[in-house]
């Protein structure tokens, strides 16, 4: 049985609020089971470290972000996504885990045993337990050209809307917009000669992106980043939604209207550039999942576009960080509604429990093994209670 051994990470001397950081660090034990093509791993593990390990198996998985910094556990529990209308996000690759509830219980989810409670585990933003260990699924090195095109924008914003919607339909991409924008997808190939994404990774603007090139690597080195590729940690204002693809051209073209018609009010000094990033996923069963599939109808393919922007700062301040961030959350309850948006977890969601619940219709089960999980609230928090309405937590946090 695996077991917590770090101490808190947290001086109490610091805060007034009685909660605690755990640091799950050196649970690191690693399994691999070329036979049924899994991988068991202790929650210790970032996905860059676990991607390396499995590169020198021979292995890979396709669900990767675009960058490799963080811990894999975290990552799967807020529904870390890379790009691919054939590709989940990387929960959806989990077959099964061991979480330790608030009374100290240890329980193993798998899709054998517990299917229908699995689908409430792999995203479980913290609030259903400390997840020791996970297993996921693998398949054998898989080698991919990456084909980058630039493109001309133009202010016509439902042509551009239109163009780009057909794109889609051409290619698996992920792109930013600029006065000329570009776009990559993948295929896969039987190349055999350098391998070479990793002398341009052109994660997140970061890179010589804006030309025209071909690469050749393992799908890992091809679609996604490691911790030395980032070239920008400057404070930045995000919002990051997920809507049916179907309903992609003309919110496309309602995000950059939107946002062009506010520039004016980004008064507050080093803004820098705005990043629009575009990529598409693959919908799921997964209870919390921002690309679930329960409330669309049959007319809906099931697949998602996710339209991110990024108001990118040149130097850290907090009064333009927090301005840009207050037009970002305008977004939300301005098209939410009218194209049945998901805000990504963990990126300054506005959303509201009633607004949740219209979006994740099994938040109600959700609740329910939170309850059993966590009976006296120790797993939630502020965000937790506003975002999700766990209204019977709500005494907890003011005491
Ligand atoms: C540089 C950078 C690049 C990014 N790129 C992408 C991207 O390409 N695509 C994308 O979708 N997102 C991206 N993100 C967002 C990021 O993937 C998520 O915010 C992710 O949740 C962060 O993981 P973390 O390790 O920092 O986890 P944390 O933020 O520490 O944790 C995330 C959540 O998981 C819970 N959690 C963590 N560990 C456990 C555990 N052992 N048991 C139970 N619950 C746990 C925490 O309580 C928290 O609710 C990026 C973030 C960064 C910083």
């Amino acid at each position: 049985m695996d077991s917590v051994t770090s101490p808190p990470a947290v001086d109490n001397s610091l805060t007034e609020k009685p909660s605690y950081i755990v640091s799950m660090t050196n649970l690191q034990k690693l399994n691999i089971n070329k036979k049924n093509m899994t991988v068991t791993f202790g929650a210790g593990w970032d996905v860059y470290d676990l991607t390396e390990e499995l590169k020198a198996n021979g292995l890979t998985f396709g669900n990767l972000g675009v960058e490799r910094v963080q811990n894999f556990v975290g990552a799967a529990s807020t529904g870390t996504h890379g790009s691919g209308s054939n590709i989940g996000n990387i929960a959806s690759q989990i077959i099964g885990l061991r979480v330790l509830d608030a009374q100290g219980q240890l329980r193993v989810i798998n899709e054998i045993n517990n299917p229908e409670e699995l689908k409430a585990f792999r995203i479980s933003l913290g609030a259903l337990g400390l997840i020791t260990e996970m297993t996921i699924k693998v398949q054998p090195t898989l080698l991919m050209k990456k084909t980058t095109k630039v493109v001309n924008a133009t202010s016509d914003y439902r042509l551009m809307g239109k163009e780009l919607a057909q794109l889609y339909k051409d290619h698996e991409r992920d792109w930013d917009l600029e006065p000329t924008y570009f776009y990559s997808y993948w295929e896969p190939t039987d190349y055999t000669g350098v391998r070479n994404c990793t002398l341009n990774y052109c994660a997140n603007g970061c890179g010589d992106c804006n030309k025209e090139y071909i690469c050749y690597d393992d799908v890992i080195d091809a679609a996604s980043c490691p911790p030395q590729g980032v070239c920008s940690r400057e404070f930045y204002a995000e919002i990051e939604h997920f809507l049916p693809i179907e309903y992609y051209a003309e919110a496309t073209a309602d995000y950059i209207s939107y946002q062009q018609s506010q520039t004016p009010r980004m008064k507050a000094p080093y803004n820098n550039m705005m990043v629009i990033q575009h990529r598409s996923l693959k919908g799921d069963d997964t209870y919390m999942s921002p690309v679930n599939t329960y409330n669309l109808g049959p007319e809906l393919s099931g697949v998602f576009a996710i339209i991110e922007i990024d108001w990118i700062q040149t130097y850290n301040n907090f009064t333009t960080l927090w301005q840009n961030q207050a037009l970002g959350d305008e977004f939300l309850p301005r098209f939410g509604d009218k194209y049945n948006a998901r805000p990504h977890w963990n990126k300054m969601n506005p959303a509201n429990a009633t607004y949740t619940l219209e979006k994740f219709p099994k938040l109600p089960e959700f609740l329910a093994i939170q309850q059993r999980q966590d009976p006296n609230c120790q797993f939630v928090n502020e965000f937790l209670v506003q975002q999700l309405g766990i209204t019977r937590c709500a005494n907890y946090l003011s005491m």
